[in-house]
C-alpha cells in the first residue's frame, strides 16, 4: 500500500485559495516599508545555534523548549531562526553596515518554533519586521509605532490597540531587578515551578508568567516605574507625548517585559481582542546593547514582528479581505483547428498586458464556460468553426447583461485592453 506522507505537524500548507490575500497583504506590508524609506533585508533560514542562545538568552521559553536546532552531518550546531532581528544584527555587523552609519531595515519570512499548535500559533509561521538601528531618538520609536499604525488602517483592521512598556536602561533593570528578587523571594513557596527556576537567573521573566497566582503577587510587587534613570523616564516620556501628538492611543502595561532577554528601554505589543488567547499581533521594543553583544560597536535599536498568520486571520475575522479575482479573459477553443488561434490570441492579449486563462482541450462549450466563469475572468471568448471561418471570435461577458460581441481576431485583445483600462483594472 503507497503510504501517503503528511506534512510535518505545525507546519501548514498554504494553498491558493489563501494565496492571492496573503499577497495582498504582503504588498501593503513591503509599500509602507518603502514609504518609510527601509529596505529589505534577506538573511539565511538557517544559523549557528549560538546566535539564538546569546541574543534571546538561555532562561527563556524559545530557548529552553521551542528551538529546532540539531547538529548536522558536519558536526556543526544549527538551528532554523525562530526569529529574525539576531540574524539581522549578525548579518549588519559581519558587513559591516551599521559601521559608522544608521539602517532601515526590513524582513519577511518563516519562522520556526516547536510550540503545541493551536489557532494561531504554529511551528512553522511568518513575520514581517522591520528594524531601525543607529538612532537613540523617541522619535525614532515613535515612527515604528506609526509604521504599525498606518498598516492596521491601510488594511482595514478596527480591533487592535497598542501596550507599552519600558525597561529602562541597564543600570534602572538592575536595580529593579534586586528589588523584584528581594520581594518575590518572600513569596518564593507560591510561584509557579518556572518561576521558581527563575528567580535566581533571569527574574524579569517572572513576569510574563502566565500563572494566576504569580500575577497576584506579582501585582502588589515593585513596579519598573519607580526604578527609573531620569533618562529613561525622559525617554519614555518623550515618546509617549509623541503619540498623544500623533493620535495614537496606547495602554501602559508595567507587566509588559516581552519573551526574548535582548530588550531594553521602549517594548510594545500590538493586541486583538478578537483572536481568542493568541491576542499578540505585533511586538517589538528596543535593543540597545545587541549590536554591541554581537561585536559591533555600542549602537541603540529598535525593531518589531508582525505575526503574518495572526495579521491575516484577523482580517479574516473582519471580513477585510476580499481580495478580486483578477482574470480579464478565458479563451475557449471548440476544435484542434482553432486551438492553435486561440493560443496566438491569449498571447496577443498578454502583450496588452491583460490576464488571461487558456482553456486547453477541446472539451464541449457548456462545460468549457462553467470553467470560465469558475476561473472569475470578466469575458470568455470562443473560438470554434463557425467563428474561425469568419476569422473572428465571439466575446461573452460573464458579469454583466451585456449582449455577446462577435470581432475580428485580431481586434479582440485591443478592445478587451480598451475596457480594461476604463475599469482602471491595469
Ligand atoms: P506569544 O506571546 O503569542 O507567544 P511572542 O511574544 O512569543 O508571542 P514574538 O517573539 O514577539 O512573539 O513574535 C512577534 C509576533 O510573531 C507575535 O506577536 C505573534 O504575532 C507572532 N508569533 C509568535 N510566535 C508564533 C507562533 N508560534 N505562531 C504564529 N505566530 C507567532
Ligand atoms: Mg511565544
Amino acid at each position: 500500500m503507497v503510504n501517503r506522507i503528511q506534512s510535518v505537524k505545525g507546519m501548514n500548507d498554504m494553498l491558493p485559495a489563501v494565496t492571492a490575500d496573503w499577497q495582498h497583504v504582503e504588498r501593503v506590508l513591503q509599500s509602507i516599508a518603502q514609504q518609510y524609506n527601509y529596505q529589505e533585508i534577506r538573511t539565511p533560514i538557517l544559523e549557528k545555534t549560538s546566535l539564538f542562545v546569546q541574543s534571546i538568552g538561555e532562561q527563556t521559553d524559545i530557548v529552553e523548549k521551542e528551538m529546532f536546532a540539531f547538529e548536522d552531518a558536519g558536526g556543526e550546531h544549527v538551528c532554523m531562526r525562530p526569529e529574525n532581528t539576531a540574524g539581522v544584527v549578525r548579518a549588519g555587523v559581519q558587513h559591516g553596515l551599521f559601521h559608522n552609519a544608521q539602517a532601515r531595515l526590513w524582513y519577511m519570512g518563516p519562522m520556526f518554533r516547536r510550540e503545541r499548535p493551536q489557532k494561531g500559533r504554529y511551528r512553522q509561521f511568518y513575520q514581517f519586521g522591520m528594524e531601525a538601528i543607529g538612532w537613540p531618538d523617541a522619535t525614532v520609536d515613535a515612527e515604528l509605532i506609526l509604521i504599525g499604525e498606518r498598516v492596521w488602517s491601510t488594511l482595514g483592521v478596527e480591533d487592535v490597540h497598542l501596550y507599552l512598556n519600558t525597561l529602562g536602561s541597564d543600570a534602572s533593570r538592575d536595580a529593579y531587578r534586586q528589588a523584584l528578587v528581594n520581594y518575590l523571594q518572600q513569596h518564593m513557596n507560591d510561584l509557579d515551578a518556572d518561576s521558581q527556576r527563575r528567580l535566581q537567573k533571569n527574574p524579569l521573566r517572572i513576569l510574563d508568567s502566565k500563572d494566576e497566582s504569580t500575577q497576584a503577587i506579582l501585582a502588589d510587587g515593585p513596579k519598573i516605574n519607580d526604578y527609573l534613570e531620569q533618562a529613561d523616564a525622559e525617554h519614555f516620556a518623550q515618546l509617549t507625548s509623541l503619540l498623544d501628538v500623533a493620535g495614537v492611543s496606547y495602554t501602559i502595561d508595567a507587566s509588559l517585559v516581552r519573551g526574548l532577554d535582548y530588550y531594553t528601554s521602549t517594548v510594545f505589543e500590538w493586541k486583538t481582542g478578537s483572536l481568542g488567547t493568541q491576542s499578540a499581533v505585533c511586538g517589538g521594543g528596543r535593543y540597545d546593547n545587541l549590536v554591541e553583544h554581537h561585536g559591533g560597536k555600542p549602537t541603540p535599536a529598535i525593531g518589531f514582528a508582525v505575526g503574518m498568520e495572526r495579521l491575516v486571520e484577523l482580517l479574516q475575522a473582519e471580513k477585510k479581505l476580499n481580495v478580486p479575482a483578477v482574470l480579464d479573459a478565458y479563451i475557449i477553443s471548440l476544435d484542434a483547428q482553432a486551438s492553435a488561434s486561440a493560443q496566438k490570441l491569449a498571447e496577443q492579449c498578454r502583450d496588452n498586458n491583460l490576464m488571461v486563462a487558456l482553456g486547453h482541450g477541446q472539451a464541449k462549450l457548456k462545460a468549457q464556460l462553467k470553467k470560465a466563469d469558475q476561473s472569475g475572468a470578466d469575458v470568455a471568448i470562443i473560438i470554434g468553426e463557425e467563428e474561425l471561418s469568419k476569422g473572428q471570435g465571439q466575446i461573452k461577458y460573464l458579469r454583466d447583461q451585456q449582449d455577446s460581441q462577435w470581432l475580428p481576431l485580431e481586434e479582440i485583445s485591443g478592445v478587451l485592453q480598451a475596457q480594461c483600462v476604463r475599469q482602471e483594472r491595469l
